[in-house]
């Protein structure tokens, strides 16, 4: 069931995050997760269409871990192993 948006706020909170961005988002999470008797908030000045910061944005290579060129190499189509090798 969608939210009804706008969300007023509340008249208290334990923790206010600002900004809905992956950092604030995070902390959101991070927090509730951590202990979840806490009342989180989080507020962000854009319109809610444009909530969720620059993630929406993003090319969705997000947080990857890699073992080097090898991993990397197939992803890309402009350059090769020698080339990219080069410091
Ligand atoms: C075009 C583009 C492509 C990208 N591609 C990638 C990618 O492929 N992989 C990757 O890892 N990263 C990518 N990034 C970077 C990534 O999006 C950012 O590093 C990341 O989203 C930053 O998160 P953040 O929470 O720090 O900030 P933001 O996402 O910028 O969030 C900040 C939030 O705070 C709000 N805010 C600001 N000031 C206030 C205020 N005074 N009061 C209330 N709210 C406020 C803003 O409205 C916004 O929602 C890309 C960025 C862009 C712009």
């Amino acid at each position: 069931m969608p939210l009804p948006l706008p969300l007023p706020l509340p008249q208290k909170t334990d923790i206010l995050v600002i900004g809905s961005g992956n950092a604030g988002l995070s902390a959101a999470l991070s927090a509730a997760q951590t202990i979840p008797t806490l009342r989180v908030t989080v507020i962000d000045k854009s319109p809610i269409s444009w909530a969720g910061g620059n993630s929406y944005f993003t090319a969705g290579a997000f947080r990857t871990v890699h073992n080097g060129l090898h991993d990397l190499l197939p992803l890309v189509n402009n350059t090769d192993a020698t080339q990219a090798s080069r410091n």
